[in-house]
């Protein structure tokens, strides 16, 4: 089942990658018996509503091909291509997509200690490399003072994801800072955003970002909505965001 779904996506895996995705799932029902990762641990459940779920951001590639011809500026096998997660929990979208894109290079980023911990584990166990971890809020990795200039995470990468974080005013303040200009921030959403979409314009262009467009569809052989938001840094973001850490979540930007 789940290699003709990911066949849908154009996806093929090798034997490394298949052994991969199954110790990850072993490590997540392990890990999960003594601290709270997911909700979710039935077989087939993690293969389609995490890892499928997380593959799927390749229909927002499809599209910006099909309509920007060719102006999504890179692709998942590009090795120059660095993606961050923020809010990855127990590592969803960003440790699926470096097993099956190997080249990328992925931070992974959470704030709440335990699970970097567990990433970590994967991370060692699987034997991924080109991936790293950070333990922090993202308001405060994004920051233009947070670290010095060579160090700091502003603006440094061409792609930002996050699935189920925060509202998109909120998650886009946590996120777009992140983005290179010209780069991309995919959120994962579940319904069409007609209100969270009105609602959340003016962050969303303050803080130097376009909506290029919203990619809805079911994942496969299941009534699972997925809809993923494309967002094009089009500006730098004004170096007053990200506010500090909370306000993003308190005081949305309306
Ligand atoms: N993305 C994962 C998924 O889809 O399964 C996890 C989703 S979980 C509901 C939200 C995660 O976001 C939590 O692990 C939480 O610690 C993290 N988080 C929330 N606000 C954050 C922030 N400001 N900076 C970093 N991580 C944050």
């Amino acid at each position: 089942m789940f290699e003709n779904d990911l066949k849908e996506f154009g996806i093929q895996l090798s034997d490394l990658q298949k052994f991969q995705f199954m110790q990850y799932y072993e490590l997540l029902v392990e890990w999960n018996s003594f601290m709270n990762l997911t909700a979710i641990t039935d077989f087939d459940e993690v293969m389609k509503k995490h890892f499928i779920d997380s593959l799927s951001i390749v229909k927002a590639f499809d599209y910006m091909n099909e309509n920007f011809d060719g102006k999504s500026v890179f692709s998942l096998n590009d090795a120059k291509c660095k993606v961050i997660d923020i809010g990855t929990g127990a590592g969803f979208p960003g440790i699926p997509l470096k097993i099956a894109f190997p080249d990328i290079k992925v931070t992974l980023l959470d704030s709440l200690q335990k699970r970097v911990k567990f990433l970590d584990e994967v991370i060692g166990k699987l034997g991924l490399s080109g991936i790293d971890t950070l333990h922090g809020r993202a308001e405060d990795y994004a920051k233009p003072d947070k670290l010095n200039e060579d160090k700091t995470l502003r603006e440094k990468y061409d792609l930002c994801v996050s699935r189920a974080v925060a509202n998109l005013s909120t998650l886009s303040e946590l996120c777009l800072p992140f983005v290179k200009k010209d780069g991309l921030f995919i959120s994962y959403k579940s319904e069409k955003l007609t209100d969270e979409l009105k609602e959340a314009g003016k962050a969303v262009s303050m803080l130097g970002g376009k909506i290029e467009g919203q990619v809805y569809f079911e994942l496969p052989d299941s009534d699972i909505n997925r809809n993923l938001l494309i967002i094009r840094k089009v500006k730098s973001t004004p170096a007053k965001f990200p506010r500090k850490a909370g306000l993003p979540a308190k005081e949305p930007i309306k």
